[in-house]
């Protein structure tokens, strides 16, 4: 019903009934009846409603719902329940436009999401983690050596991931929630690169570890292991760091932060988790230089650079060359507008700025970076609108 579809993008928006009417040029009551199916708006209002939400005006009749299940939160996050609804719904809304792009595709776009078969059942020790994030790793042929693209990597083995603005003021790192048994992975969008990798594979470590762990274990903390040591696998780090240390230069930890995507404060926990570090040397290294950045939420720059997703949107590229999706249809998925779908595709996407992606993030579209950063690669590199099919051109 219409209703709920704008119930559902104004609660996205964070608009209040009295400030989406204000915008909308239309009566807070109004909207409460449409909100509530007590009357239909007209196609001009429904226009209005849609530009004041930074939606299109498909968004109110899709047929396709979804709900989150299973829903895990990154720690204890403290997130008040108007901002989760924020993100709830903004990760809502691209999972919509993700099942509408998998009813054109001919074929899965992954394997199902897999885990090896001999993984521990009953987990009753944080160091077993080490080894269950090695198995998976292996398992997944990933080797031990760093991940560049853990989004890239997690799309492939069958884990649908988004990206959203929403931050909660800070409170908000992601969750993992299921969608009809299938894994999915949310991160927000304004985190440093190993910040969001930290979050991404601690989310990886709840869909691994659930049902697994004794109760004698705590799930956030055991989630953290999953995720250092995913990341950066146990013999790695003895590699790096030695069997032994006294100490810990902050240099040392920028450059492994920058080779493995880690943040300084992770491998400061991985040396002291895997008895590199004795507990005096790991408080004096957090007493002396990790502890105040760990207030102020950020490690000095340089910074490690912020995961994309790119396949959904490579997804939508791929339907339309071959003709399962019109033009149209493939700006609907990407949740922009036709001209400016039309540019984008002409390799011609406007450089994304600040408030533009405030606007795009408000629609829930996060592709929109991948995609000016591929236009500018491929622009400096092959000229004008080249690749596009002379036919639709
Ligand atoms: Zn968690």
């Amino acid at each position: 019903m219409i209703g709920e579809r704008i119930q559902q993008a104004r609660k996205a928006s964070g608009l209040s009934l009295r400030a989406l009417a204000e915008k909308a040029g239309i009566s807070a009551m109004a909207i409460s009846k449409y909100e509530n199916n007590q009357s239909i708006p007209s196609s001009g209002v429904i226009l209005n409603i849609a530009k004041a939400l930074g939606v299109r005006t498909e968004y109110f009749f899709r047929h396709v719902s979804v709900e989150l299940e299973n829903v895990n939160h990154r720690e204890h996050e403290k997130l008040p329940q108007k901002e989760e609804l924020k993100v709830r719904a903004d990760v809502t809304e691209q999972l919509e436009r993700w099942m509408m792009l998998e009813k054109f595709q001919p074929a899965p776009w992954s394997k199902p999401f897999e885990l090896p078969a001999d993984l521990h059942e009953q987990i009753s020790d944080y160091d077993e983690i080490e080894d269950i994030a090695t198995r998976v790793r292996k398992y997944w042929n990933l080797g031990l050596n760093p991940v560049p693209d853990l989004i890239d990597m997690l799309e492939t083995k069958g884990i649908k991931v988004f990206i959203t603005k929403y931050d909660g003021h800070k409170n908000f790192n992601g969750l993992s929630a299921t969608v009809n048994d299938a894994p999915v992975i949310v991160v927000g969008k304004h985190w440093t690169g190993d910040r969001q990798r930290f979050t991404l594979a601690h989310e990886l470590g709840h869909l691994v570890l659930r049902g697994r762990l004794s109760s004698l274990l705590d799930e956030e903390n055991a989630c953290h292991r999953f995720a250092g040591a995913f990341i950066a696998p146990k013999d790695m780090v003895k590699a790096a760091l030695g069997e032994r240390r006294t100490w810990l230069e902050p240099q040392e930890l920028m450059l492994l932060k920058h080779e493995w995507g880690l943040s300084m404060q992770a491998w400061s926990y991985r040396a002291h988790n895997l008895g590199i570090t004795s507990k005096e040397a790991h408080k004096e290294i957090w007493r002396s230089y990790l502890q105040k950045w760990k207030k102020e939420q950020r490690e000095p720059d340089p910074q490690v650079p912020q995961e994309k997703t790119r396949l959904f949107a490579q997804l939508v590229y791929r339907a339309l060359a071959e003709d399962m999706i019109s033009e149209s249809k493939a700006a609907e998925l990407m949740g922009m507008p036709l001209f400016e779908f039309h540019a984008c595709r002409m390799l011609k996407c406007p450089v994304e700025t600040e408030q533009e992606s405030k606007s795009a993030a408000a629609k829930g579209f996060n592709t929109k970076s991948a995609v000016s950063q591929h236009k500018v690669k491929r622009n400096a590199r092959t000229g004008k609108s080249e690749l596009t099919k002379k036919k639709r051109a």
